[in-house]
């Protein structure tokens, strides 16, 4: 037993000599639990039981792993009642005190089971009780390595040249990961490190993985824009500030958060940077470590369980002072955090949308540094209406960046007609002249499609039968070439008939999706390469990779891809970006579907041109006279924006109004909205600014095999909303419910519809 020098450093709570401590467990239950630390009764015999370890306790018949979050003089358990602690898993607390308090309160806010909320911002290895400091080994090129490849090249040895180039692209490999992605790569691991062109390094030793000193760019010389900016966020450093920054693709918002993390990092602090997407992760995190010669800790969804254990224990050991990350990484310990940077803080990526807890990495990264009084940077060339309106709130401060840096121009944007002109195969004849123009001065083209697979609808040419889920009300896609038809929504597969079930005529692909468009290139435009981004084709980060390294390289001259394309990508040589359909999103109910339009034409259009060469944007409409085209074609996103603002602000819709959405969904077809409308008889009286909405059966009534309903809880302001949440959920999970039913609720919600 150990004496009282295990002194915890967080002793808000109770004290040295608390008997009870309480632990958050990952378990659906809304509370801590209680136990008695062992070895306590005598004062001073604590065996290090403190705020922020792990503990491993008895549940249930189950021994669970669990992190202690307060000591406690008393129990509202009698005593006798209550379990000891068995074992205490760490030497110093894993958490401190503000990222503990902010877990609780993030889960408070979206009334999600606090245990799971540590759950999610825990590496599963340490859920399970793994000790932290648990080795990984990397490997990675030597600046030898990488001043060779550039001399002479690696033109023999093809297994070596293929490792070399893994490890390149990715700034080093860990071992458990080569064996699936090079296979038989020891053998070419060990001829390159003979000629010093790679070497291994222990991941988690302190040394992460900088890019060799061959390597660093040099710092261009900020515009007068950019140094305004940096100027008003530098001079926030240790103090809070949320700022906005507001500029076009291209603008140099990259450049300025370099800029403020070399201000955070030589005032002695670290810097968090979070991305929305996994696939712009190592581009982020090359920009950074071309920069500085220091550890960057690398937070995404694709490590594997020990690679994510080591970024996150050399963010949590102060070693690696530039964390970046997506969603989960808002809750990476980072000592002497300084400054959170969001970059594409529009993206939806940033809130978790299906199952478990659906919170808004954006929303607890503006909250986080407000706790922490230190800056938080948000950039977006198309802000979301939400951050908007708090900068008209003067919540947060606008930083603009309004012209593209260097002497990049923005792109012309065009709306092509559907109705006026000749359409081939999806795309239309002025597009396709485009095309040929574009291809033939060397320039790349980019085709924007929000569509995969071969066609959206399987259709019958006798009897006009058309494919469905058998699990959904959905239409399956065709994929031609792996011959099935799969749903989009529930992933339900089968092969591809050549005949329709019902009546035996033959059946026929209609409408476009990227694998279509892909075959209808070649036959366009014979001997020219296409390279197609999507879901289907890329599944991994490694094969996004090397997909963007033939478009850099320009042994792809057209790219054709859903959503993937659009985000923050540098494609320099691409010189002709077509939308082809921009029409889904026009007419949607949702009221965040014009937006969300605009933000992805705006995006998609800002790929084009990014270097010296002048950029040109074609979007394919049936309705080009429709106004959010109008206005945003003519007049820009901001201009965009300020029309569509007023328009919530009348409907009393977010930013303007607050809302929770308690969806439920049942095996049987009416179980939901007969468990929604038992929800509704718990509410009780509300307050005025509060109103239910509903239950009514989801826009997609059956999914999954599953029947689903909603029922939206909206509010004029956040206080009462919560208030009410918080005296309500308790009754709504004490309901009496069927077999089968499953509910959950989104604070915040982004979809509604
Ligand atoms: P964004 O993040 O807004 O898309 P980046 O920071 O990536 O913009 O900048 C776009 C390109 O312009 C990059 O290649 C970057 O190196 C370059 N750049 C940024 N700022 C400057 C500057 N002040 N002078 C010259 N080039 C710049
Ligand atoms: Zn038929
Ligand atoms: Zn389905």
């Amino acid at each position: 037993m150990q004496a009282s020098r295990n002194l915890p450093e967080h002793s808000s709570f109770g004290s040295v000599d608390s008997r009870f401590c309480k632990v958050a467990l990952d378990t659906p239950l809304r509370r801590l639990f209680d136990y008695r630390i062992p070895g306590q009764g005598s004062p001073g015999t604590n065996v290090g039981v403190a705020p922020g370890k792990r503990v491993r306790v008895p549940f249930g018949r189950q021994k669970l792993v669990g992190v202690v979050v307060e000591l406690a003089d008393s129990s509202e358990l009698a005593e006798e009642k209550l379990r000891t602690v068995i074992e205490v898993l760490d030497e110093a607390p894993l958490l401190d005190a503000p990222l503990l308090e902010f877990l609780r309160w993030a889960a408070g806010y979206y009334h999600h089971p606090v245990g799971q909320v540590f759950a999610a911002a825990l590496p599963k290895l340490l859920r399970e009780g793994r000790d932290p400091r648990a080795r990984t080994w990397l490997w990675r090129p030597t600046a030898t390595g990488v001043k060779a490849l550039a001399e002479q090249g690696l033109r023999r040895a093809p297994r070596q040249q293929a490792l070399f180039g893994h490890l390149a692209s990715g700034g080093g490999a860990s071992e458990d990961t080569l064996d699936e992605a090079q296979p038989g790569w020891r053998e070419a691991a060990r001829a390159l490190a003979r000629k010093d062109w790679i070497e291994r390094v222990q991941m988690d030793a302190g040394d992460g993985a900088p890019a060799p000193a061959g390597l660093r760019d040099v710092a261009p010389e900020p515009g007068e824009a950019q140094r305004a900016a940096l100027d008003a966020i530098v001079a926030r450093l240790g103090t809070s500030g949320a700022f906005l920054l507001d500029g076009v693709t291209g603008s140099g918002k990259t450049e300025v958060y370099l800029r403020v993390v070399e201000a955070v990092l030589a005032r002695g602090d670290s810097a968090l940077v979070l991305c929305p997407e996994i696939g712009l992760t190592p581009q982020l995190v090359e920009r950074f470590r071309q920069r500085f010669d220091l550890p960057i800790a690398a937070l995404h969804s694709q490590l594997t369980d020990r690679e994510r254990l080591a970024a996150w224990q050399q963010a949590a050991s102060g070693k690696a002072r530039i964390v970046i990350g997506t969603r989960s990484a808002v809750f990476a310990p980072v000592p002497r955090l300084g400054l959170i940077v969001v970059d594409e803080e529009h993206d939806p990526s940033y809130k978790q949308q299906d199952g478990g807890f659906r919170y808004s990495a954006r929303d607890l990264a503006v909250l986080r540094a407000q706790r922490l009084d230190i800056p938080v940077v948000m950039g977006s060339a198309t802000p979301s209406f939400e951050s908007l309106h708090n900068v008209e709130l003067g919540k947060f401060t606008r930083l603009g960046l309004p012209a593209r840096a260097g002497t990049a121009v923005v792109p012309r944007v065009t709306v092509i007609d559907l109705r006026a002109h000749a359409v081939h195969r999806g795309i239309a004849v002025p597009l396709l002249q485009a095309m040929d123009r574009h291809l033939a001065a060397g320039g790349q083209v980019l085709l924007y499609l929000n569509r995969r697979g071969y066609a959206p609808t399987l259709l019958c040419t006798g009897c006009s039968w058309i494919a469905p889920c058998g699990s959904c009300d959905a239409r399956m896609t065709v994929h031609q070439r792996s011959g099935r038809l799969a749903c989009h929504h529930c992933g339900a597969e089968e092969p591809l008939p050549e005949r329709c079930p019902r009546c035996g005529y033959p059946v026929q692909s209609l409408g476009h999706g990227t694998e279509r468009v892909e075959e209808t290139l070649a036959e366009r435009f014979p001997g020219v390469a296409v390279e197609r981004f999507d879901r289907d084709v890329l599944r991994s980060a490694e094969s996004l990779e090397a997909a963007f390294d033939r478009v850099k390289s320009g042994s792809a001259r057209i790219l054709v891809g859903t959503q993937m394309l659009t985000k923050g990508h540098h494609f320099p040589d691409v010189t002709l970006v077509g939308v082809l359909n921009a029409d889904q999103g026009l007419f949607s109910t949702d009221f965040r579907a014009g937006e969300r339009l605009a933000q992805t034409l705006v995006q998609v259009a800002g790929r084009a041109g990014r270097a010296e060469r002048p950029g040109e944007v074609l979007i394919q409409s049936q309705y080009p006279e429709h106004p959010l085209l109008q206005v945003l074609v003519t007049k820009g996103y901001a201009a965009f924006a300020a029309s569509a603002l007023p328009e919530r602000a009348a409907t009393h819709w977010p930013p303007f109004g607050r809302l929770a959405l308690l969806r439920a969904s049942g095996t049987q077809p009416e179980a939901a909205l007969k468990f929604l409308r038992a929800a509704v008889g718990e509410a009780g009286p509300l307050p005025r600014s509060l109103q239910l909405r509903g239950p009514v059966p989801a826009a997609m009534l059956r999914r999954a095999g599953r029947y689903h309903a909603q029922l939206l809880v909206e509010g004029s302001q956040r206080a009462p909303l919560q208030q009410f949440l918080t005296q309500w959920l308790p009754k709504v999970e004490a309901l009496r419910m069927p077999g089968g039913l499953r509910w959950s609720l989104d604070v915040d919600p982004l979809e509604v519809f």
